[in-house]
């Protein structure tokens, strides 16, 4: 099978860190693992970290990748849920102890022992994976493959960023950047009556901000027009920390959505922080986040802006997605 490898993380343009190599086996599925057959892999902006080594490598020549819908080929033993045949997605979070602090108060995506798929273990930039079956999710139908792959991290992220900056209903939410994750976060606020206000740089994603039905679009340090209830910050740019936080009306909440930020400018108490403003991170996500998500998902139609890549051309797509060369999110077909 075919198998991209994280060879030394540095940049996507240049050093080649990615290789392709075709091994003779495929893996086997552990205690409580199913095997997947790779029916799409979407590529996300945490894939360019692990790349790259913005990230610290956790296990060299890792295979990245973990928005993975797959068809079930092959059950370890004691794997439990779904059977040969059907189609099931592996998502970020892979593994948790179950039996830390944090676990037993429902805040799993914080379980110091986790692990996570593309990053501990082998991804979906494959033709197989295996993924524990207690943390493997049932797809909605209504949904081609390739529709569902961004679900898995854009999606079930930007679901809880949106959670987690605590909108009020009806209320005026700033998104800043406008990717995979944004696009979809931005279609629940929506969905569920909020005023949406993107700011992000490149046309193609302001157009795309205003066909969902953005209230207005603008550039990633401009001023919303009005105050802000809440909003999330998804371009993992620190610099655009306080033109979101002196946005918000008094009361909001900022949620930082990336697993990596450049460094955030001093911030100047009165600007940014007072009147109880807060500003929030985003860590992982708990499997309810996505089966909340994902239940949402299936009620609700959501629009995915998708661009297919064959397997073999991943070094490219993480290049355009770097570069901003696409709105919405790629998506590797093997
Ligand atoms: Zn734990
Ligand atoms: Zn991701």
């Amino acid at each position: 099978m075919r198998a991209w490898h994280v060879q030394t993380p540095g940049p996507v343009t240049g050093s080649r860190p990615l290789r392709l190599h075709d091994h003779d086996e495929v893996p086997r599925p552990g205690p409580g693992e199913l095997l997947l057959r790779v029916l799409a892999c979407g590529v996300c902006r945490t894939d360019l970290h692990v790349t790259e080594g913005d990230l610290p490598p956790h296990r060299h020549g890792v295979t990245p990748g973990h928005e993975v819908v797959g068809e079930v080929t092959e059950l370890g033993d004691h794997a439990r849920g779904f059977a040969v045949g059907d189609r099931a997605g592996a998502a970020w979070l892979r593994w948790t102890d179950n039996t830390c602090a944090y676990c037993r108060r429902d805040a799993e995506n914080l379980c110091p022992a986790s692990t996570y798929t593309g990053w501990d273990a082998d991804g979906g930039y494959a033709e197989y994976m295996t993924v524990p079956a207690a943390y493997a999710h049932r797809l909605p139908p209504g949904y081609a493959d390739a529709e569902l792959a961004p679900l898995l991290c854009a999606g079930i992220i930007g679901y809880r960023a949106l959670q987690r900056a605590e909108l009020p209903a009806g209320g005026r939410l700033g998104i800043y950047g406008f990717g995979g994750s944004a696009h979809l976060a931005a279609q629940v606020a929506l969905a569920r009556g909020a005023t949406v206000h993107v700011l992000t740089r490149g046309e193609q994603a302001r157009r795309l901000a205003r066909e969902l039905g953005a209230a207005s679009v603008g550039d990633a340090a401009d001023s919303p027009p009005e105050p802000l209830d809440a909003a999330i910050l998804f371009a993992p740019v620190g610099d655009l920390v306080l033109p979101a936080l002196a946005a918000l009306d008094r009361g909001g909440t900022l949620s930082i959505a990336g697993i990596h930020l450049t460094d955030i400018p001093p911030l100047n108490y009165h600007a940014h922080l007072f009147q109880e403003r807060q500003l929030r991170s985003v860590t992982s996500n708990t499997r309810a986040d996505a089966r909340e998500f994902l239940g949402l998902a299936a009620r609700h139609k959501l629009a995915v802006t998708v661009h297919p890549y064959p397997l073999d051309a991943a070094d490219r797509a993480l290049a355009d997605l770097k570069a901003g060369r696409f709105d919405g999110a790629a998506v590797l077909i093997p």
